[in-house]
């Protein structure tokens, strides 16, 4: 049997008439999408398995039913905006749909003629149906500013981000605030009859009305999360031309189960992910310093790096100097510091054409690494931030 997108429609063609005569009812679409998506997911676990797919291991494909998420990709026939009201999309054998959002953007640039529908994917999630659009367009970003200005980003779960311009950004907490509601939710649930495998029993139709309001309740925060990063950074990318980040581990702070759903519930991850294609689409650089480079121990005022700073330390006092500082608006600015101080070295990045020429690493851009190689803790990997190593990157 071929695991090709195409061998496995030929077999299902061959099939449907007796496996599944309602075939016809269906858009084509719906089996051609699972088939290309269950063709893909054997090449990554076949590519996994022989080695030659880097990152996690990727396990066989799990079967999927229809309580699973469901979705499907349109990529032929009639589909596409609709309507002088810009409120109704149009699918294949599914029809004219109304839309809760106005779809005004997509439309004026299919208009204007600077944008093409390639494909349409429909998905059900928490409740609602959605669709997207994959689109080729002709963007228009606007040039990046020729003042070279610097932010350093100090990504924190007490407040979400500290900018070296010493603006803070607070933490919402959009979980914490809903965590009361989905306790409640969840004692409910539990009161009520869910589906047990072992005596086969179905779930009653309460037991599935609270799960629809736990599943609705995690969307809002999901949703109301994604929405504060947007915000975020759009801002810092639109206000400079150089972004420092730290390196974070994530994944290694989220084995960390005191932290895990503090940073999960602050989305560092995605900010990292947001903030590199906003900048890549705007020419603006992103530095992400070494995951060892000590931005929280180091003073930014002289540069004297302290051998130990408890995380409960929440001012920075410098011994050689005297200053207090905020802990957070300290590792911002020695996060800013870093790019300023050597800036002239990395050049413009208005004249690289492609890539990302900013994703350089600071111990390999700006010198040696004159304490214990980071090598060494490569091995703690669950080393969360303001207990990194104390070593000296650079001197300043
Ligand atoms: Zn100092």
């Amino acid at each position: 049997m071929s695991w090709s997108a195409y061998g496995l429609r030929k077999d299902w063609n061959h099939a449907k008439d007796e496996v599944a005569p309602w075939w016809g009812k269906n858009s084509k679409e719906a089996y051609s999408s699972g088939l290309a998506n269950l063709a893909t997911a054997l090449a990554n676990w076949s590519s996994s398995r022989s080695g030659k797919r880097k990152g996690p291991k990727v396990h066989f494909p799990r079967f999927k039913n229809k309580r699973t998420r469901l979705s499907c990709r349109f990529t032929t026939g009639a589909f596409g905006l609709v309507g002088a009201d810009r409120r109704h999309v149009k699918l294949p054998r599914i029809g004219l749909v109304r839309t809760h959002e106005s779809t005004r953007k997509l439309a004026r640039r299919i208009e204007a003629g600077t944008a093409r529908i390639r494909s349409a994917t429909v998905t059900f999630r928490s409740g609602r149906w959605f669709v997207s659009f994959s689109v080729d367009v002709v963007r228009s970003d606007p040039a990046p500013t020729l003042s070279e200005s610097v932010v350093g980003v100090d990504l924190g779960i007490k407040s979400l981000a500290v900018l070296s311009t010493g603006e803070v950004v607070q933490n919402p907490k959009h979980l914490e605030h809903a965590l009361k509601k989905l306790r409640r939710l969840g004692r409910q649930a539990s009161r009520r009859h869910g589906p047990d495998r072992r005596s086969g029993q179905q779930p009653s139709n309460r037991w599935r009305q609270t799960q629809a309001r736990i599943a609705r309740l995690h969307a809002y925060v999901a949703n109301a999360r994604q929405n504060g990063l947007h915000k975020l950074s759009t801002t810092l990318v639109c206000a400079n031309t150089v972004v420092v980040v730290e390196d974070l581990n994530v994944a290694g702070m989220m084995r960390n189960r005191r932290l895990a759903r503090h940073i999960a519930g602050a989305g560092m991850g995605e900010f990292r992910r947001q903030l590199k294609y906003k900048a890549d689409r705007s020419g603006v650089r992103v530095h992400v310093a070494d995951r060892w480079y000590p931005s929280s121990k180091t003073c930014s005022a002289c540069g004297v790096v302290k051998a130990k700073l408890r995380l409960s330390e929440r001012i920075f006092t410098c011994a050689s100097c005297g200053i207090r500082i905020d802990r957070d608006l300290n590792a911002a600015r020695n996060l800013a510091a870093l790019v300023e101080a050597s800036s002239p070295s990395c050049g413009a990045t208005e004249n690289e054409p492609d890539g990302n020429p900013c994703q350089t690493r600071t111990a390999r851009a700006t010198g040696t690494a004159t304490g214990r190689p980071p090598r060494e803790w490569r091995g703690s990997t669950s080393t969360p931030r303001g207990v990194d190593s104390g070593h000296v990157l650079h001197d300043s």
